[in-house]
């Protein structure tokens, strides 16, 4: 309930060098001062300097020597007033003064309220909001940087300047509605033609961003399928450079799928060794096997891992045919022995447009090929730099409703102009970007999002 004072711890728990307990609202200040007994007389807590003393309970009873900051609306996170206590980073300790701040007044915060505060006092847009739990959950420097830059307010400015346009182009609709004889038809058609068309290039723009955001929010799934002792393990192990998967003579001997977190360029692969894909009576195997077809299915890149000393046979032929159209490399391994010539040729035919790669993940020989070819496949074409930020299924849903009616809008332009329908759906359109920023959010939606929160944040 906004209006009530709210405190959380806002560090992990467990053991660290210094814990959090933050407290906003209108009593923060009066809770802290029933709390924190300052280190010299007649503190007079100025706004954002860092106080040494003692964290007490209301009875004065001492917890810890601690340091704490006062932080008056409206400039703080939350926009409210906020006062901080870093104590030791104890688990009983950081409880002992957060049960200081419930005697005092303060009621405990939900998952996520501080932000959620912080949003409804207007410091930041719900796609800013989105970034900070980006942030918290960044894979990588990469996913890191483009959340920081989301923080900052890219998207927002992005889509903000797209909604603005629609909502000027709204405004002219309407008054053509309702004064038809002082209106240039003319120069509104062309007016909103052009607004459409920038509207939709813009929406589109932000779309094709939508995967690479998925990718460097949850990694690209790529799965690392192939005949049994074909070297998928040695694969593994010589992408992460140290030994992960067992790596064995013995078919099967990877019984289960092995998971492991890489970065090219900055962008996180999550590599699925799977155990391999073939019919099997052994029943702990079976359950490897059925693992590694789900992660097939799921998969966002396919590597399918062949033994180029070794003949095709009709299984890997098959499935090689039955996924050729999705992301899929094939890669030839042990380059370092003879090359069966059958074998390659036979691919070559089966994918004449996909570059078949070889290389020995024994030697090393080829991966750097093999890297640029996987960076190459995931046709990022929006590198990190350029993107506004990781966009998220909810906001490519809100995203995509404003394609389908920037369409629709174009599709009703180009029959007849009739400025009372085409403001029919400018006003979809509009409403659909403003959902991304919160400015037109349901309140369902906006619960939905700070669900997503840990608590003190
Ligand atoms: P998996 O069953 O596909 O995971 O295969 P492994 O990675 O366990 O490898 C099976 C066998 O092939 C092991 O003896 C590896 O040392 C060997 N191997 C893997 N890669 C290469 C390679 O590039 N060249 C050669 N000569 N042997 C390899």
């Amino acid at each position: 309930m906004l209006g009530s004072t709210i405190t959380a711890i806002a560090t992990p728990p467990g053991s660290g060098g210094i814990g959090i307990i933050r407290i906003s609202g209108p009593q923060a200040l009066s809770v802290l001062q029933q709390i924190f007994r300052p280190g010299r007389p007649n503190c007079r807590f100025t706004p954002r300097h860092l106080y040494l003393g003692h964290a007490t309970t209301p009875d004065g009873e001492e917890i810890d020597q601690v340091m704490a900051v006062y932080m008056p609306a409206p400039h703080s996170y939350t926009g409210e007033d906020v006062a901080e206590i870093q104590c030791h980073g104890g688990y009983v300790v950081c409880q002992e003064v957060l049960a200081a701040a419930l005697a005092a007044g303060a009621s405990p915060a939900e998952p996520g309220e501080f932000t959620s505060r912080a949003f409804i006092n207007g410091k930041m847009s719900l796609d800013q909001a989105e970034a900070v739990i980006d942030i918290i959950e960044a894979k990588s420097s990469e996913a890191l940087k483009i959340s920081a830059r989301q923080l900052s307010g890219s998207l927002s400015r992005d889509i903000t300047n797209t909604a603005d346009a629609l909502l000027d182009l709204l405004a002219q609709l309407e008054v053509a509605v309702d004064y038809p004889e002082e209106t240039d038809e003319a120069a509104l058609a062309d007016s909103t033609h052009t607004a459409i068309s920038n509207a939709l290039d813009n929406v589109r723009r932000l779309l094709a961003q939508a995967r690479s955001g998925r990718y460097y929010r949850e990694g690209v799934l790529t799965a690392i399928i192939g005949p049994p002792n074909a070297g998928k393990s040695t694969l593994l192990n010589a992408l992460l450079e140290r030994e992960r998967s067992i790596v064995t003579p013995i078919a099967g001997t990877t019984r289960d799928t092995v998971e492991e977190y890489y970065l090219l360029n900055g962008l996180p692969l999550r590599l699925v060794d799977t155990a391999g894909i073939r019919d099997t009576d052994d029943p702990v195997e079976r359950f490897g096997v059925e693992r590694s077809r789900q992660a097939l299915a799921d998969a966002d890149l396919i590597l399918l891992l062949l033994d180029g000393s070794r003949p095709l046979d009709a299984f890997w032929r098959d499935l090689l045919l039955a996924h050729r159209h999705r992301p899929l490399l094939v890669i030839l391994n042990k380059s370092d022995l003879p090359v069966d010539a059958a074998t390659t040729a036979e691919l070559a035919a089966l994918c004449p447009d996909a570059p078949l790669l070889t290389l020995s993940a024994r030697t090393g020989g080829g991966m750097e090929e093999l890297r640029r070819a996987v960076w190459d496949k995931l046709l990022l074409n929006a590198s990190g730099e350029s993107l506004s930020g990781l966009i998220n299924d909810r906001q490519k849903a809100a995203l995509l409703a404003a394609e389908d009616a920037l369409i629709a809008a174009d599709q009703h332009f180009e029959l007849f102009f009739d400025a009372g329908l085409l403001s029919i759906d400018v006003q979809t359109a509009w409403q659909a970007l403003a959902e991304i920023s919160g400015r037109a959010a349901a309140e369902d939606v906006i619960d939905r999002v700070f669900q997503r929160f840990c608590l003190g944040k």
